[in-house]
């Protein structure tokens, strides 16, 4: 739970930080993407004309399966620009967990790939492309009606 007295607002500026479990999230594991580490967050609350400010960011890391090669490999995401806007409470605890939940978990990749130029497996032999060159792109080119093409020297 991330929470704060809006007492002390008054008087100071609050900075929030730690982490909460990877539940914290309440989004279920899939075959695709999974999270076991601890969630960051690092947050200023200040006092504005008319409520509370909460300005700051979020972020974990994740394990994921990827969607082109189908290797395992952690990733990361965060929003780094989480900014809540509170109407003034007197005299109460300010609880921010919820709207910190919603900013972070709208950064959970859709698309779950290892690196944006991930090669992927080979269609015919299924080859992983980023480890190893295999020959069944060439011997699909031969048959290409665009080899003649690339083979042309102009
Ligand atoms: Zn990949
Ligand atoms: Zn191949």
């Amino acid at each position: 739970m991330i929470s704060f007295s809006t007492d002390i607002l008054k008087k100071q500026d609050i900075y929030l930080e730690g982490e909460e479990p990877p539940a914290f999230l309440e989004v279920e594991d899939s075959e695709m993407i999974s999270f076991k580490d601890n969630i960051h967050y690092k947050l200023h609350a200040s006092m504005v004309s008319g409520g509370v400010l909460v300005k700051g960011g979020a972020g974990t890391s994740y394990d994921g399966v990827c969607g082109r090669c189908l290797e395992n490999f952690k990733g990361e995401f965060e929003n780094s620009d989480i900014c809540l806007f509170y109407e003034e409470l007197f005299g109460a605890e300010l609880d921010v967990t919820e709207d910190v939940r919603a900013a972070l978990v709208v950064e959970i990749p859709i698309n779950c790939i290892c690196r944006d130029n991930c090669s992927g497996l080979c269609h015919i032999c299924g080859n992983n492309l980023n480890k190893n060159k295999c020959n069944c792109q060439e011997a699909d080119n031969v048959d290409s009606p665009w080899s003649k093409l690339n083979n042309l020297k102009l």
